[in-house]
C-alpha cells in the first residue's frame, strides 16, 4: 500500500510520466551482440515507400483493390461500415505476406446495444520455444471525437497518426519477419473497439491469462506520426511499475530498445519513460493482467482525433526510423536467426 502510494505521489509530481535518463543504461552501453548483422539486415528492409503506401490506403487517401474491385477506406471508426474494409485490407496484407489470419469475433455493450468487432492475429512459430510469445500490437480503429458534431457513423475519419501508423508498423514488420526464423514465437495482433474502451486489448489479455498463454512481452505501436515540421528526434518507450520495475530500474523489455540502439544506427533515439499511472492505450489491458508490455509512440501530432489526422500531416522519416527500432527490438527479443 505504501509502495502504491509512493507511485501515486510520483505520478502527481511528474504528471504521470518520468523520463528515464540514467547513464548506467543510456544508449551505446551494450556490447555488439551476435545478432547485429541480422538485425542490420532486417532494418534495411524497412522502406519509407512501403509504410507510406499502407498508411495512405488505411486513411482513405488512396484506394486499394481486392478481387478486382476498388475500395476506399473513408473511416475506421468502430461504428462506420468502412471499418470492415480496413479489416479486409489488414487480413489481405498479412495473407499476401504468407500468413493465415485468425479472426476472433468479440462484442461489447455500448449504450443499449451490443457492438460486434474482431481481433486479428497471425503468427510465426518459434523454433525453440513455440509456446512462448512476443506480441506486436496495434489497434486498427479510428476516432475524430474532438470535432464538433462528429458523426462516427458517416463522417470520414482518416486516423493517420492515431492509429494507422501503428497498423502500418506491424504490417511492415510482419512482412519482413516472415523470411526469418526465431527461437520464440511472434504474434501480430490487431485489436478493435479501442476507442470505446480498449476492448480488443482487454479481451486478448484476459484470454491469454485464462488460457495460460505465455507472453514474454507485448510491444504496442501507437501514434508514431509526428507532424513533418515538428522535427522530432526521440521515440518514447513507456513502461510502468508492473512487477518490480521502477524509474530507477526499467523493465528488460524497455531496456532492449536502448540496447539495440547501442548496436545499430537509427535516425531517432529511443528514450524510456516510466509511467506510474495508467494512460489510455491497449497496453493498460496487458498491465492490468500482469503481462509485460511497453507502448511505443510519439504522441505529439496535434491533429489527433480530428479530421486533419491525414497522411500529409505525418513525418514519414520519423515513422520509418521508429519502425526500424521496433523491428530491431522485437527481432532481438524473439532471438532471430539463432
Ligand atoms: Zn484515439
Amino acid at each position: 500500500m505504501i509502495r502504491k502510494l509512493s507511485y501515486l505521489l510520483l505520478g502527481a509530481l511528474f504528471i504521470g510520466f518520468f523520463i528515464v535518463n540514467l547513464s548506467s543504461f543510456s544508449e551505446g552501453q551494450s556490447q555488439e551482440t551476435g545478432l547485429t548483422p541480422v538485425l542490420n539486415e532486417i532494418i534495411q528492409q524497412v522502406k519509407k515507400e512501403d509504410l507510406e503506401k499502407h498508411l495512405r490506403i488505411l486513411t482513405g487517401a488512396d484506394p486499394f483493390t481486392l478481387n478486382g474491385v476498388e475500395y476506399r477506406i473513408t473511416s475506421r471508426n468502430t461504428f462506420h461500415p468502412d471499418i470492415q474494409l480496413a479489416v479486409e485490407y489488414i487480413v489481405n496484407s498479412l495473407e499476401s505476406s504468407g500468413y493465415s489470419v485468425e479472426k476472433t469475433p468479440l462484442s461489447f455493450d455500448y449504450a443499449v446495444k451490443k457492438v460486434a468487432f474482431e481481433n486479428l492475429t497471425a503468427q510465426i512459430t518459434g523454433d525453440l520455444y513455440p509456446d512462448e510469445f512476443y506480441i506486436l500490437v496495434a489497434n486498427y480503429d479510428s476516432c475524430a471525437g474532438l470535432e464538433k458534431n462528429y458523426d462516427p457513423l458517416t463522417d470520414p475519419t482518416p486516423g493517420a497518426d492515431d492509429g494507422a501508423t501503428g497498423i502500418t508498423v506491424v504490417l511492415a514488420l510482419a512482412k519482413i519477419f516472415k523470411n526469418y526464423h526465431f527461437n520464440y514465437s511472434i504474434e501480430f495482433l490487431f485489436t478493435g473497439g479501442h476507442e470505446q474502451g480498449l476492448w480488443g486489448g482487454r479481451y486478448y489479455a484476459m484470454d491469454a491469462v485464462e488460457t495460460g498463454k505465455k507472453i514474454k512481452g507485448a510491444i504496442y505501436s501507437q501514434r508514431l506520426g509526428p507532424e513533418p515540421k515538428a522535427k522530432r528526434s526521440k521515440l518514447k518507450i513507456i513502461y510502468n511499475n508492473h512487477g518490480k520495475w521502477s524509474v530507477f530500474d526499467p523493465s528488460p523489455l524497455a531496456r532492449t530498445f536502448l540496447e539495440v540502439n547501442g548496436d545499430l544506427t537509427f535516425g531517432i533515439k529511443p528514450i524510456l519513460i516510466f509511467s506510474p499511472q495508467q494512460i489510455a492505450a491497449d497496453f493498460i489491458a496487458f498491465w492490468e493482467w500482469g503481462i509485460p508490455a511497453v507502448v511505443v509512440g510519439d504522441f505529439s501530432n496535434s491533429n489527433y482525433h480530428t479530421f486533419k489526422d491525414k497522411p500529409e500531416n505525418i513525418d514519414f522519416d520519423f515513422l520509418t526510423e521508429a519502425t526500424r527500432i521496433i523491428g530491431a527490438a522485437a527481432a532481438y527479443l524473439a532471438e532471430v536467426g539463432k
